[in-house]
């Protein structure tokens, strides 16, 4: 069985505990207006031209985004890093797009890397079924699970589908025990309400066994990738959020219990 990824990201360490070698894995149901990989949208290999500029002249070449993987030859590639995992308590982070979209890849993967012994993180929106969830939670040691926004409406204007699935999903693993960050992008003025913080808040409060939260402050980051790869932007060209404009959204939820971390 294949699966298809678009990148492979080696030393990362915003993406799970110690040095990580990150997976991106192709395909999204989602449309989140700020998204920094529209290249991930489509699950299929696509081809785009990229102008290159050699010896002074600009020349136009065809691109794949999206490679083919077998099991064998994707962890082949993650071994690559075992030192590193071994030195920092690192390992694998599958993410996306949506890494649930493929979701037997995803499972053969997260099996073979626990038969390896090594550490895996699932970096998710939490939109699939909740039966993906079942199938590979005894797998995964992390989930990153990101929460956009706790109005159904709002959420649909966002990111183009319900949260009430995402929020069942969460429901579940907290309720189970799994090893959980909740990732909130913090987008002004889509979802940095001190209204929608507090619906978290509460939210997240009822599910007790709940504690650490990373807060993801907005940055233009990746916008001219939607030029490059002529996907349709739809989010307004705002500035970047600082680290001290989240401050007080780190307070609210410091005030309920959260351990707060900023930038992920
Ligand atoms: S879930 Fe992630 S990859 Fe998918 S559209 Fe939203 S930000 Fe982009």
């Amino acid at each position: 069985m294949n699966g298809i990824v678009f990148d492979i990201k080696r030393y990362a360490v915003h993406d799970g505990p110690g040095i990580r070698t990150t997976i991106f894995m192709k395909g999204c149901p989602l449309r989140c207006l700020w998204c920094h990989n529209p290249e991930s949208f489509s699950p299929k290999i696509e081809e785009f031209n990229q102008s290159n500029r050699l010896a002074e002249k600009l020349v136009e070449e065809k691109v794949n985004i999206g490679k083919e993987y077998s099991v064998r030859q994707l962890i082949k590639e993650i071994e690559k890093d075992q030192l590193f995992f071994d030195e920092s308590g690192g390992g694998v982070t599958f993410s996306g797009g949506e890494p649930m979209l493929q979701i037997d890849f995803l499972d053969a993967m997260l099996k073979e890397c626990r038969s390896m012994d090594l550490h895996t993180v699932v970096d998710t929106s939490g939109f699939a079924p909740k039966k993906h969830f079942e199938r590979i939670s005894n797998d995964v040691n992390l989930f990153l699970f990101d929460l956009k926004h706790m109005d159904d409406v709002e959420h649909q204007k966002l990111t183009g589908v319900s949260n009430k699935q995402i929020l069942e999903n969460l429901k579940f693993l907290i309720e189970n025990g799994k090893n959980l960050i909740i990732r909130f992008p913090m987008i002004p003025g889509f979802n940095d309400s001190k209204t929608n913080i507090m619906k978290m808040v509460f939210f997240l409060t009822d599910l007790t066994s709940l504690s650490e939260i990373h807060i993801l402050p907005y940055h233009r980051i990746g916008r001219d990738k939607y030029d490059r790869f002529n996907k349709e932007n739809s989010m307004p060209d705002i500035p970047s959020l600082n680290e001290e404009d989240t401050f007080w959204a780190k307070e609210l939820f410091e005030e309920a219990g959260f351990k707060i971390n900023i930038g992920g």
